[in-house]
């Protein structure tokens, strides 16, 4: 193993805590989600030191609770927010770029419908817009089909309601695995970034911040990071921190939740991604992946518990009667559905405004102490607001030679196109006969961890010479989680390494103690094996059972 790899490793975290604790870093950021993991690849890449905590794990707030789409926004348009809709459209084709392996073009059908948001000519003209503002390539530009063709297309749809459609190009992504990426990047170019760390208080010297206090989960261990500037990319929690500075004054955040639905794909099994209709007018998605079919979002404010959002029983039969209404003859229900998810949107306030009226820009807020707060945006425009923040602070350090490069820096070990990603894969499922494994599973560690995951597949040979009889690959992940993606618990790999607890529910259970095990043991967290099942298991409990 390299150094570098030692400093992403669960294994080593008090080599990294003593690290964090005897430098000054010239950038120390709070939130491991992707607004913090952009900011941290943006900043290592201009030449500062980095150092980035996460009070839970990576992604455990909104960075894994999205509609996972690196879209340009198509309904921001109705709210007339063009720049917005330019700047993230123009985004999607850069993140696609930079990590292919992760981010999959795909084809989303807009029925348009008696009775719906948008006519046959204001959907044609809004799609073109759209795909204009976006830069979006002729070949993948929106096409408009007649009722015959669209029925023909998707032949579960309402013949009573659809009057025709248009097929445009969004992109599909995991959104916890970019966060990932984006943070191995950082870490592997020399930044600092450790989970399960809170930030609880600042330091202050003369008025100014000068570094802040944290307190890590399993040592339970107090101590101060100093650093000379501080951003606070918290999400959900942004005036949280404001308020622990003192300095929430002004604009103010506004919560939103939103929600989605699993189903098996064999249940609402449409054949391409659609976008559609609620009967009240909003649009909600329904999107084919990995043997299942997504459905989401609700939109509507929020007040309760930020770390456990839950989905109640008005949002199931919100999303149930949407697609119910354009696909009746699926008469789906909630014992339909095998998992769900929540998440909180960090809007900013706007008075006067419903919660799907507030705009999706974001926002940066400079305290009198110097903490630097950024809130909205979007998972798509992550690398623009990462920019912004840098180059504010580059300017405040002196540093102004330094341009962001971060439109050229590829993820998942870098590949040129999807092409290579398919070559890439024909090749390690060919150097990986001897462990028996189906080409599926090759294809789903490349999806996963792009080009590392030869380095799973060659730990997983390991594994078989010693004992043919274990599953090796399985072996080999966990070996990867804990030592290349800083897995400390079984419900990190589970939920956010792998997006298991909400797409294969029911092969966790297959492998939740041999897991949790393997997992704890290398990761040397002091944490009990009982502990950790148990809180897998209140997280599949919790995915599955709604509030009233
Ligand atoms: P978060 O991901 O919440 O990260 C903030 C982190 O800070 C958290 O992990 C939290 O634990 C940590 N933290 C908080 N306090 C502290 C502390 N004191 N110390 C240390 N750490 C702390 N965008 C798209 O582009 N496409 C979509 O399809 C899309 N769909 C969405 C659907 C829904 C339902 C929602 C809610 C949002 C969606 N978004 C989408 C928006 C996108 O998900 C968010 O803009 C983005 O994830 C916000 O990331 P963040 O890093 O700012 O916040």
């Amino acid at each position: 193993m390299s150094d570098n790899n030692l400093q992403f490793s669960a294994a080593h975290r008090s080599q990294l805590l003593s690290t964090l604790t005897s430098q000054t870093f010239d950038l120390v950021v709070i939130g491991g989600g992707i607004t913090g993991a952009g900011i941290a690849l943006d900043a290592i890449t201009r030449g500062l030191s980095v150092a980035l905590i996460e009070k839970q794990d990576f992604a455990a707030g909104t960075s894994s609770r999205s509609t996972k789409l690196i879209h340009g926004g198509l309904r921001y348009l109705k709210q007339l927010e063009f720049g917005l809709v330019r700047e993230v459209g123009l985004e999607r084709d850069i993140v696609y770029n930079n990590a292919p392996h992760l981010v999959i073009p795909e084809k989303m059908m807009l029925p348009v419908i008696k009775g719906g948001s948008l006519s046959r000519f204001s959907t044609s003209v809004a799609i073109y817009v759209y795909d204009w503002l976006a830069g979006v390539k002729w070949s993948e530009r929106r096409k408009m089909f007649s009722k015959e063709e669209t029925l023909r297309m998707e032949p579960l749809l309402n013949k009573d309601l659809v009057l025709g459609s248009a097929i445009y190009t969004e992109y599909r992504s995991d959104d916890a695995r970019l966060v990932i990426e984006t943070l191995k990047e950082a870490v592997n170019r020399g930044a600092l970034a450790i989970n399960y760390t809170e930030c609880t208080g600042f330091v202050y010297q003369n008025g100014k911040i000068n570094g802040l206090t944290a307190k890590e989960t399993f040592s339970n261990r107090s101590f101060e990071i100093k650093g000379k500037f501080v951003v606070n990319a918290s999400g959900p929690w942004v005036d949280t921190l404001r308020e622990a500075d003192n300095s929430l004054k002004g604009k103010r955040l506004h919560l939103t939740k939103g929600v989605h639905l699993v189903f098996k794909h064999e249940r609402f099994a449409v054949k391409q991604a659609m976008y559609f209709d609620a009967p009240e007018g909003r649009m909600i998605f329904a999107i084919p992946r990995d043997g299942c079919t997504y459905l989401g979002t609700t939109d509507t404010n929020y007040s309760g518990n930020k770390e456990r959002p839950r989905v109640n029983e008005k949002d199931v039969n919100y999303l149930l009667t949407a697609a119910n209404n354009l696909f009746p003859e699926l008469k789906l229900n909630s014992s339909d559905i095998i998992s769900t998810w929540a998440g909180l949107r960090p809007l900013i306030h706007e008075d006067g405004k419903s919660a799907s009226e507030l705009s999706r820009k974001d926002e940066i807020f400079e305290s009198e102490t110097g903490l630097i707060s950024i809130a909205g945006g979007k998972l798509t425009g992550y690398r623009k607001m990462a920019e912004r923040i840098v180059n504010l602070v580059c300017v405040k350090l002196g540093n102004l030679k330094s341009p962001c490069v971060t439109k050229r820096i590829k993820l998942g070990g870098g590949f040129l196109d999807a092409a290579e990603v398919k070559r890439f894969s024909e090749y390690l499922w060919g150097i990986s006969r001897q462990i028996q494994v189906e080409k599926p599973q090759i294809e789903r560690l490349v999806r996963l961890y792009g080009k590392n995951a030869e380095l799973i597949v060659n730990r997983a040979y390991d594994f078989h010479r010693q004992s043919p009889n274990l599953s090796s690959l399985n072996q080999a992940e966990w070996w990867y989680a804990v030592h290349f993606e800083m897995v400390c618990l079984p419900s990190d790999y589970f939920v956010r390494r792998t997006g298991m607890l909400y797409f294969n529910p029911k092969e966790i259970n297959q492998h939740a103690t041999e897991a949790s095990k393997s997992i704890l043991s290398q990761s040397k967290v002091e944490y009990s094996l009982e502990k950790a099942l148990q809180e897998l298991n209140e997280e599949q409990i919790q995915s599955l059972g709604f509030t009233s």
